[in-house]
């Protein structure tokens, strides 16, 4: 299998669930050294395999930064073992900096947090009674590096890496970043971009329409014609195609939830569960569903297209005029 892609390497680390498997990128700098991009989860297994790599590629000591796309464990998971590994500075685009120091710093709020959406999304209590105790489990497990670069939303030379451009590319979390390499249009996506799945684009605290900041990215994305894009899952791709697709995609579930959006109003709980009806997902995939529906209803209510109506603290949704 290929793994080297304009000398830049592919370091592919396994997942405990789907996707199974995620990328991080080890990169030749201009000045000597070199730029990881990403890690892996934070299992043994995974770092197995990163610690491996990066030793026969680069070695520890050849590394000057690591950069983080954004910080979902499947990407994020790694970096203290990385520090300890290597002792470089840390970047990572300055809202997911500020979310996972928030997370870190006062947990219970988070909680809190996740459970009013639950509450005013319409769940069920045995639904939010299961959250809170996987909330409970998973104390602990994530692993917290103070974040050394916190690179701006209006993006700018890469840590280190002069020759990278960042590109904020919100959507799937509010602080997502890309890399960009001008002189060979060359594009590490992280997961703004993704060959087979549509990324998720989940409601947020710190952006008021996810699915419209991800159009943004789209755009901001298809407007530097990157040749190579390399994904934090999948294989690479080729040219903007797959970027227009990912537009409608989102464009198509925009719509599909406006068009569940018949009276008598719908809580989001209601309609995410519409939207997977017949399908027996785990909690967390209904949680994330959850968070999607409500991405795209902030949208088309953003939009003047659908209305909020709130009653017994649970929010509903309609078409406008029909509420
Ligand atoms: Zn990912």
């Amino acid at each position: 299998m290929k793994t080297t892609f304009r000398e830049i390497h592919r370091i592919t680390t396994p997942l405990p669930t789907r996707p199974t498997s995620v990328h991080a990128y080890l990169v030749p700098l201009d000045a000597g050294g070199w730029m990881l991009v990403d890690g892996g989860i934070d299992t043994p297994e995974a770092w197995t395999v990163l610690s491996a790599e990066v030793d026969a590629i680069a070695g520890w000591s050849a590394l000057e930064v690591h950069v983080v796309t954004h910080m979902h464990r499947d990407h994020i998971g790694l970096v203290q073992r990385v520090r300890h590994a290597s002792s470089v500075p840390l970047a990572l685009g300055e809202l997911d900096a500020a979310r996972a120091a928030h997370a870190a710093a006062d947990p219970d709020e988070e909680d809190e947090y996740r459970d009013a959406l639950l509450r005013r999304s319409g769940a069920p209590e045995q639904v939010r009674e299961a959250l809170r105790s996987a909330m409970k489990r998973s104390r602990g497990m994530a692993s917290f590096v103070a974040v050394d670069h916190r690179i701006p939303s209006s993006g700018g030379a890469a840590p280190s890496a002069p020759e990278w451009e960042a590109v904020w590319t919100p959507g799937h979390t509010a602080g997502h970043i890309s890399l960009f390499r001008r002189r060979d249009q060359c594009l590490i996506a992280g997961d703004a971009v993704l060959p087979s799945i549509s990324p998720t684009i989940g409601v947020n605290r710190q952006r008021d329409d996810p699915v419209g900041d991800y159009f943004g990215t789209l755009d901001r994305l298809e407007s530097l014609a990157p040749e190579l894009i390399l994904p934090g899952h999948g294989s690479p791709l080729e040219g903007t195609a797959r970027i227009a697709e990912l537009r409608a995609e989102a464009s198509e579930e925009t719509d599909r939830i406006f068009e569940l959006l018949e009276s008598p109003p719908r809580s989001a709980w209601e309609l995410s569960g519409y939207r997977y009806k017949g399908r027996d997902l785990p909690m967390t995939a209904r949680i994330q569903a959850l968070r999607e529906t409500l991405a795209h209803l902030q949208h088309l209510t953003l939009a003047g297209r659908a209305v909020r109506i709130e009653s017994d603290a649970v929010v509903r949704y309609a078409q406008s005029g029909r509420g």
